[in-house]
């Protein structure tokens, strides 16, 4: 059995309607709590087990448990309800469309297309009466955009409860994840000397300095970072992000701060990116010996290695073969999700989701064939984790 294509638009259409822009990027945006309670209900309506919990006030997570029928494991889908702001939508981002095979609209695949699969995976569980050696809880989850403040509770909370994670995010059916970057978003500051415009024995120009590590972080980027991509998890991601600096026109700038995003590769830390920064702070002291620069890190996620996955992987990749007619390749990804605070948390984790794209921009959109083709997949895969032994008579 597999959901119908009208189940599978409905719902997530109705997911898309109700606005859950993370506060977190968007002051006053309207966070998870209306999203939450509507699935609430819905999981309600076939009898699962549905807790609210909130994170912070507004920001809540829903676990719906699905009981097996004799004990086993806990396989956790999961996904995220928030979705970045729409100030490049004009007023269609909360109004889906549908145009062929393609859903358009605000978070419909990052991540309420990943949503909507899970919801409707565990639903045909039902459904289908599929006996289960062990539960399935589904966790919609807050601000994955934001800071992860969602899954940063869940696996708090109940890491001891789950022994299998499946994130889902949105890169399509045809690949699973077992990796991916981490990343580090970085303040450098470069702090400059304040004086008058006519005093330049005594100024420090803090912008002309800063232009020098911004121009070897670049050439950093160019000759290592880039020629060397990571055989699975691409190109160490690196770019600037924000700058700020200086008083007015008439005196030296006392102070830059250059907001960075960079990343990390498996079996790198953080702090391997910054011991680069602060040797480019040494390259430029030696031409500029009044250079004063600093770095401080504002958030730092270790990349995601996933470990003791392999049932969890076989599973999945049978299933994609069973639902697509082709195995699935196991790979990595340039770019970081909440996978890696599942498997911190020692959960054997994978990360898969439905196929779509401009992520973050207007027009995002999901393929509806991949989306109904991820639910059978999710299906397939817990029915396979959690089998119940069959009892024959006599
Ligand atoms: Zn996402």
């Amino acid at each position: 059995m597999t959901v119908s294509r009208e189940e599978a638009i409905d719902l997530l259409d109705k997911l898309v309607r109700i606005d859950s822009v993370t506060p977190w990027l968007i002051p006053g945006g309207a966070g998870e709590g209306e999203v939450a309670t509507f699935m609430k209900h819905w999981f309600e309506e076939f009898g699962l087990d549905v807790i609210i919990e909130e994170v912070e006030p507004g920001r809540p997570n829903v676990l719906a448990w699905l009981r097996g029928t004799s004990p086993g494991p806990t396989v956790c889908l999961s996904a995220h309800s928030d979705t970045v702001g729409y100030a490049n939508w004009a007023d269609r981002a909360l109004v889906p469309e549908v145009k062929g095979d393609l859903m358009i609209g605000l978070g419909v695949a990052d991540d309420k297309g990943g949503c909507a699969a899970a919801m409707l995976a565990v639903r045909e569980l039902v459904r289908t009466n599929t006996p289960l050696a062990g539960n399935v809880l589904v966790a919609m989850v807050a601000d994955e955009e934001g800071v992860s403040i969602g899954t940063e509770h869940l696996v708090a909370h109940h890491a001891d409860e789950i022994d299998l994670a499946i994130n889902l995010e949105p890169e399509g059916s045809h690949v699973i994840f077992g990796e991916h970057q981490g990343f580090g978003w970085i303040d450098i500051i470069v702090h400059g000397v304040p004086a008058h415009g006519s005093a330049p024995e005594k100024g420090v120009d803090a912008i002309v300095h800063m232009a020098e590590v911004i121009t070897r972080l670049h050439r950093l980027d160019t000759t290592t970072w880039t020629p060397n991509p990571d055989p699975r998890n691409g190109r160490t991601v690196f770019h600037t992000g924000t700058i700020s600096g200086g008083t007015d026109y008439a005196t030296y700038p006392n102070k830059v701060v250059l907001g960075i995003e960079i990343g990390t590769q498996p079996g790198e830390r953080l702090t391997d990116r910054v011991a680069e920064i602060e040797a480019i702070f040494d390259e430029v002291r030696q031409q500029e010996p009044r250079f004063s620069g600093e770095v401080q890190v504002r958030l730092d996620r270790d990349p995601f290695t996933g470990q003791g996955n392999e049932a969890l992987l076989a599973a999945l990749a049978d299933a994609t073969e069973a639902v697509n007619g082709t195995r699935s390749p196991v790979t990595g990804l340039n770019a970081w999700t909440d996978a890696a605070l599942f498997q911190e948390a020692g959960i054997p984790t994978v990360l898969f989701g439905p196929e779509g794209g401009n992520y973050h921009a207007a027009d995002e959109w999901v393929s509806i064939p991949d989306m109904i083709a991820t639910t059978e997949i999710l299906r397939q895969t817990v029915a396979t984790l959690l089998a119940a032994p069959v009892h024959s008579a006599g």
